[in-house]
């Protein structure tokens, strides 16, 4: 059984569409099981009713016009039931329905099995049998598992609108998908698909089944990367300095010499497959690269594993990965990728849907910043099926609609509308300050990371300085390591843009979702693994380059501030900060006119929380990282959709963490600020108002709704408030209190289905 189990699997995975899935089903079960009739119902949500969509046994022409009721018949009462429903003699049951359309005798064995996905019954598998008979336990799990597998292909089809089709014969079918909220906003535009670049070196060696046919799938692949390198480098050329742009020149030079080219084909010639033969040419170059003195050489090497990555993606796919951007583009993927937004030209992206992540992965923070719309978590993105697509990305509620309606499209271009209005009545409080009712002030600063067109960005004007620059996100969009100078450039940049006001630049964060295509970890736990500071520690080079940067950087202008990520322990402060006086020392000594910058760590790592007395006494201040300290005081990975609706930063104990920092930090006499995403969500700032934090700092687009917050309520009427909700044990009781007083006080509009 578990042979013929899985040969069924493997067909309905690799049937075309839906329709062929489950004609696959009902005949390979009627065979297996030896019944005389087999059947799928799906579930028409629009009509409440269950329609006979495949059979082996009942007439053909019954398909699609047997609908049954909810709750009618035996089939009715399986999906009722939600379990599956056995029995030897159906006519004898009080639910059997003899049912005409389908030449239907009375059959007397009956089994049905519910279809389920995420609680959800979409139809139901059943076997009939014409004489009595009791299937047996074996027979009752076969089914159920294909009613698993099945359960799969039907959520997919669904979501790309082939069920509707199958079930309406219409062919503009509008789909709503069903994601989480992960950047403000609405966007209505084309989808643009990314797919992730494929793994070299997985593929096996194969014997070629037809040279010549390999060698030309092989040329055209390498065509195809050529134009896209150019296509790439012309897109780009706005917007990147010179020195990026002449690595896309680079790249396609070394497509166009013999060697990478002329090599894989004589080893096609010798009777490996492509896929094989690219992987053997491109591992003995990365090699010769990986061995040179010279440390500019030896980092080509990770050009020439893209390079190979890349021939491979279009090798692999009928339909390479698309480049073309649209006016409005929607940029589609399984995981989009932070190098994948740069893709889009500036000014053409207005959206991001992805199938994984969460609003606190770095692509939605991104987007943010960018201000642009992003829906996250969308399980069953049919990506394959969207390309051109029009679209809109809902970031407020998290919902996706492909082919919207006229209507739909209307009402969304009105929300848009109202949004603007929105924005208009923000700028007006730009030029205020960020000052409570009761004259509390609260300096609101930018998380930021992008390298270029954002520093312009008149947004930038508002903040008080930048609380976050996350540098690892300039060092995601290279192909190495950049050296000290660049690192300066970038820096300095930056420091110049918001001077006078301070400049925060984290020490590099990497590792966690945060993995440079350069320096590859792979580890089962990566949050719990090797990442920002404890890479840093155990790389001198790196973190040393880093820090004589950011020193020479702030040289004249003294708005510079040094924030370490990731502290679980005080000897891994103690050693960075050892790190900081070196790079000091060597800078004095050579003559720069350094001065010792403001140091800081975030308090990310629940054991941080509980030695924030140790810490104080070394540092000049904290940032709270809420995004990791909910992730790990919770156990619940901020990546992942599974658990998403289990990351609550309102959470109780999330409260009481920070309210211990704070308490104990001013008891001490350090500032403490916050910069994860409770800083830019309404209800959440309430609640750090009440806490005592001294600032906050958060993506530009949130910004001008968190002042009107900041500006709209007192801290004693917040710190009332948190009594409230520190005595409340449910985290959705929290943010009810919140949103109801956001509400009440003429904010509803920025009331959001966060977290
Ligand atoms: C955080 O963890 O809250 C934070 C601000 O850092 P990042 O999101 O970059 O991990
Ligand atoms: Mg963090």
């Amino acid at each position: 059984m578990l042979d013929i189990l899985r040969r069924i699997i493997q067909e309905v995975n690799s049937a075309n569409d839906l329709q062929h899935a489950l004609d696959i089903i009902v005949e390979r079960v009627r065979v297996n099981v030896g019944v005389d009739v087999a059947s799928v119902y799906l579930t028409d949500p629009e009509n409440n009713q269950h329609v006979l969509m495949a059979t082996q046994g009942f007439r053909k022409d019954a398909i699609g016009k047997v609908r049954l009721n909810q709750g009618e018949g035996l089939v009715g009462m399986v999906v009722t039931r939600e379990e599956p429903v056995n029995l030897d003699d159906a006519p004898s049951h009080p639910n059997y329905q003899f049912i005409v359309e389908t030449g239907e005798q009375p059959y007397h064995g009956f089994l049905g099995v519910p279809i389920i996905q995420h609680g959800k019954v979409l139809g139901v598998l059943v076997v009939r049998q014409r004489v009595s008979r009791k299937f047996d336990d074996e027979e009752e799990a076969f089914l159920v598992t294909l009613a698993a597998q099945l359960a799969g292909a039907i959520t997919h089809a669904g979501a790309s609108g082939e069920i509707a089709r199958l079930l309406e014969a219409t062919d503009e079918v509008s789909v709503t998908l069903k994601g989480l909220p992960g950047a403000p906003g609405v966007a209505i535009g084309q989808a643009m698909v990314v797919y992730p670049l494929a793994n070299l070196d997985a593929i096996p060696d194969r014997k070629a089944a037809d040279i010549e046919t390999e060698i030309r799938t092989f040329n055209e692949a390498v065509d195809a990367v050529q134009d896209d390198l150019r296509d790439y480098a012309n897109r780009m050329s706005g917007s990147l300095p010179a020195e990026e742009l002449a690595l896309f020149d680079a790249l396609v030079m070394m497509l166009g010499s013999d060697s990478i080219v002329g090599e894989t084909v004589e080893r096609i010639q010798a009777g490996n497959w492509a896929p094989g033969a690219l992987r053997a040419t491109i591992a003995e170059h990365v090699q010769v690269f990986e061995a040179m003195e010279d440390a500019y050489l030896r980092e080509r090497a990770s050009d020439i594993r893209d390079l190979g990555r890349r021939i491979l993606t279009h090798m692999q796919s009928d339909r390479p990965p698309s480049r073309t951007a649209y006016i409005r583009t929607i940029l589609v993927g399984e995981d989009i990728s932070v190098g994948q937004l740069a893709e889009v030209p500036a000014g053409m992206l207005v959206g991001i849907v992805s199938a994984s992540g969460s609003s606190s992965s770095h692509v939605a923070i991104l987007a943010q910043s960018m201000g642009v719309s992003a829906v996250m978590g969308v399980a069953d993105l049919p990506v394959n099926r969207l390309e051109g697509q029009t679209m809109i990305a809902d970031g407020y509620r998290g919902d996706v609609y492909v082919n919207p309606s006229m209507l739909v499209r209307k009402e969304f271009l009105r929300l848009q509308a109202e949004e603007s209005a929105l924005t208009e009545g923000l700028k007006k409080i730009a030029a205020q300050p960020s000052q409570t009712p009761d004259g509390v002030s609260m300096p609101l600063y930018l998380n930021t990371g992008l390298v270029f067109s954002d520093i312009e960005s008149p947004v930038y004007s508002q903040g008080d300085g930048v609380g976050l620059y996350r540098t690892e996100i300039p060092f995601l969009m290279r192909e190495q390591f950049p050296g000290e100078n660049e690192q300066l450039r970038l820096y300095r940049k930056t420091l110049e843009a918001f001077a006078p006001r301070p400049v925060t630049l984290r020490t590099l964060d990497v590792g966690g979702d945060k993995m440079l295509s350069y320096f590859p970890v792979k580890e089962d736990n990566p949050f719990l693994g090797w990442r920002g500071i404890r890479i840093s520690l155990d790389h001198p080079e790196i973190f040393l380059t880093q820090l004589r940067a950011m020193l020479r950087a702030s040289v004249g202008l003294d708005n510079l501030t040094i924030l370490l990520p990731m502290i679980s322990t005080v000897s891994e402060l103690d050693m960075a900060m050892t790190f900081i006086s070196k790079a000091m020392l060597e800078l004095v000594d050579e003559g720069e006119e350094v001065h010792r910058p403001p140091v800081g760590i975030m308090i990310e790592v629940p054991s941080a929380v509980y030695q924030v007395k140790a810490l104080a006494s070394r540092v000049d201040y904290f940032s709270i990282g809420t995004n990791d300290l909910t992730q790990y005081l919770l156990a619940v990975d901020r990546n992942n959709t599974r658990v998403a609706s289990l990351y609550q930063s309102l959470h109780p104990s999330v409260l009481q963490a920070i309210k211990q920092v704070v308490d104990e930090a001013h008891r001490l006499g350090k500032p403490v600020s916050v910069c994860g995403e409770m800083a830019g969500d309404p209800a959440a700032v309430l609640a750090l108002l009440g806490l005592g934090v001294d600032s906050l700092s958060m993506s530009a687009s949130s910004l001008p709704r968190i002042k009107w917050v900041i500006r709209s309520f007192a801290r004693s009427e917040a710190q009332e408030l948190l009594a409230q909700a520190l005595e409340m044990e449910d985290p959705r009781a929290i943010r009810e209190l919140y949103n109801g007083v956001l509400e009440q006080g003429g904010l509803g509009g920025l009331v959001r289905a966060g977290n």
